[in-house]
């Protein structure tokens, strides 16, 4: 089945808004016309059965059936990654697998050894992209809701949610516990975060003021992943642990 996420503010009465850049996908892409049945999730865990009424080069619109919960199971505890800020599009990347394995958010964390320098248009850019790449998941792999890509934060501000009580996994290549044991003893909380490191690891302060908020060391292994490598496994671990996966 087709599937097109359209945000909310753009359905209404039983009809969706379709922008350029949707009719574009679904009429010169998938070569659909009118009549063809389009499945519209709403990126808020709403799913409709759809149906194209028009396209053009500017837009479109498509009639819909009424809005049923896209059937997330929501699994306990959810996972917050925060990948340290790699080099590159391997952020791209982290953000598709990371939706692909069920995450509940992203928020990319700004490392001291962090290479890219995000300033003001770039971060706002950067960010618009990642979030695309999350929309473009979800699309495919059959999610009804997109997680939610945040702004840039810094070590700061997760040793502060640390603080606030969510519990913390800082990934770091060194003889820790594994994450797998980590995760089980935490099976009945709402939430935890998971921190890895970006290309060069994280700096000892760094480490110090995260684990000063409260936050664990744990390892994924005693091989010594790339950041790419290393923030999947850890969604796929939480994932195997919080019945996703397997
Ligand atoms: N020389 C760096 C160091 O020792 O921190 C290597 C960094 S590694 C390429 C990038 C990040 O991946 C690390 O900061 C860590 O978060 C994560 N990582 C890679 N392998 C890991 C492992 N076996 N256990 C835990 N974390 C790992």
């Amino acid at each position: 089945m087709v599937r097109l996420f359209v945000p909310p503010p753009r359905i209404d009465g039983g009809q969706a808004t379709l922008v350029a850049e949707d009719a574009a996908y679904l009429g010169k892409v998938l070569r659909l016309s009118p009549g063809d049945a389009v499945e519209v999730f709403d990126g808020a865990g709403g799913v409709y059965d759809g149906r194209i009424t028009a396209l053009s080069p500017t837009g479109g619109e498509l009639s819909l059936l009424s809005r049923r919960e896209g059937g997330a199971v929501r699994r306990r505890p959810v996972l917050e990654l925060w990948p340290g800020l790699p080099k590159g599009e391997k952020l791209e990347w982290i953000v598709q697998k990371a939706v692909e394995l069920g995450v509940a958010g992203v928020v990319p964390l700004l490392c001291d050894r962090s290479v890219p320098r995000l300033d003001g248009a770039r971060r706002v850019s950067r960010l618009a992209r990642w979030r695309k790449v999350a929309a473009e998941a979800a699309r495919q792999c059959g999610r009804a809701d997109i997680p939610a890509i945040a702004d840039p934060a810094d070590i700061a501000a997760l040793a502060e949610r640390a603080r606030a009580g969510l519990p913390v996994a800082i990934l770091h290549v060194a003889p820790a516990p594994g994450l797998a044991t980590w995760l089980a003893g935490r099976s009945s909380v709402e939430r935890v975060a998971i921190a890895t490191g970006p290309e060069g690891g994280f700096a000892p302060e760094e480490l110090a003021t995260l684990q000063k908020g409260g936050a664990s060391l744990c390892s994924i292994g005693r091989r010594t992943l790339r950041a790419e490598t290393a923030a999947v496994t850890a969604c796929a671990i939480w994932a195997l642990a919080a019945g996703e996966l397997g």
